[in-house]
């Protein structure tokens, strides 16, 4: 393993979410396939990643432990000593989960082929769980917030849902992924479960056909990511996506009426 391995194989990770500058992940692409050991790594890399988060239960952190986060994290820089601490900390406790798995789990072969979709529906989840962390709900600045982000994001709706008697809209925001400009509207539900849903440009994106379902009239395509269930759909010029983290088979229930009243609620407006 070579110095330039080394240093490619740190940056697996934003490779995959989509996180690289472009030059830097056509540097990385071009290495990975004039180097057979780099190549294997990443696919190993990849089938733990996978399965971390197929076997490994999860739970959303109660509301009162994101405030001790974001309170701990509060003021200081990013990759302080806190956050080392953390993702050592992280990192070690994957690595023995691994050596656990290791031992009774197969590592199943790659099948399947790259999917175009995939950076940018990690791309949308990364900004999902940012806002897990990060975001404060603020319900109150969503109405004169809506119209200007609308504008400047030029994502133009005639009608947004603006929650019900059990999910509520807490927040608004602007987001650019993959160099487009979109719009992030959060929502909560009572079990204080974080609903995103996010609305891009929708050149270019094309949703395959597979693992639709019928919801209503409508058959958006639902895919589990890293734990993560999201329902992708285009609306219009839109691509649209719903991210929570409501995977089990009662929960996707819930979350399947959520997608109905989210995307019932919501409107373009006509062109024309
Ligand atoms: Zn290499």
């Amino acid at each position: 393993m070579t110095v330039e391995c080394q240093e490619f194989r740190q940056e697996l990770g934003e490779w995959r979410r989509g996180h690289l500058a472009p030059d830097r992940a056509r540097a990385l692409e071009r290495h990975l396939s004039g180097c057979p050991e780099c190549r294997q790594w990443e696919q190993e890399d990849r089938a733990v990643g996978r399965l971390l988060s197929e076997r490994l239960p999860r739970y959303s952190a109660a509301a009162d432990l994101r405030r001790q986060i974001r309170r701990a994290a509060a003021g200081q820089p990013p990759h302080s000593s806190w956050w080392a601490a953390a993702s050592a900390a992280l990192a070690t406790a994957m690595l023995m989960v691994m050596l656990f798995l290791g031992d009774f789990i197969p590592v199943r072969p790659r099948q399947a082929p790259p999917d175009p979709l995939q950076p940018l529906v990690r791309a949308v989840l990364s900004e999902h769980t940012r806002n897990l962390l990060w975001g404060e709900p603020r319900p109150e600045t969503v109405p004169a917030a809506l119209p200007r982000l609308m504008e400047e994001t030029r994502i133009e709706l005639a009608r947004v849902f603006m929650g019900d008697d059990e999910v509520r809209l807490v927040g608004v925001q602007p987001v650019v992924l993959e160099n487009r400009w979109g719009l992030a509207l959060f929502y909560r539900d009572p079990a204080d479960h974080t609903i995103t849903y996010l609305l891009l440009p929708g050149q270019g994106v094309s949703v395959p056909d597979r693992n639709r379902v019928r919801v209503d009239g409508f058959r958006p395509m639902l895919s589990r990511v890293d734990g993560f269930s999201v329902f992708i759909w285009k609306h219009g010029g839109l691509a649209c996506f719903l991210i929570s983290d409501l995977v089990s088979e009662n929960d996707l229930a819930r979350f399947r009426e959520y997608f109905r009243r989210i995307r019932s609620g919501t409107e373009l407006v006509p062109t024309g």
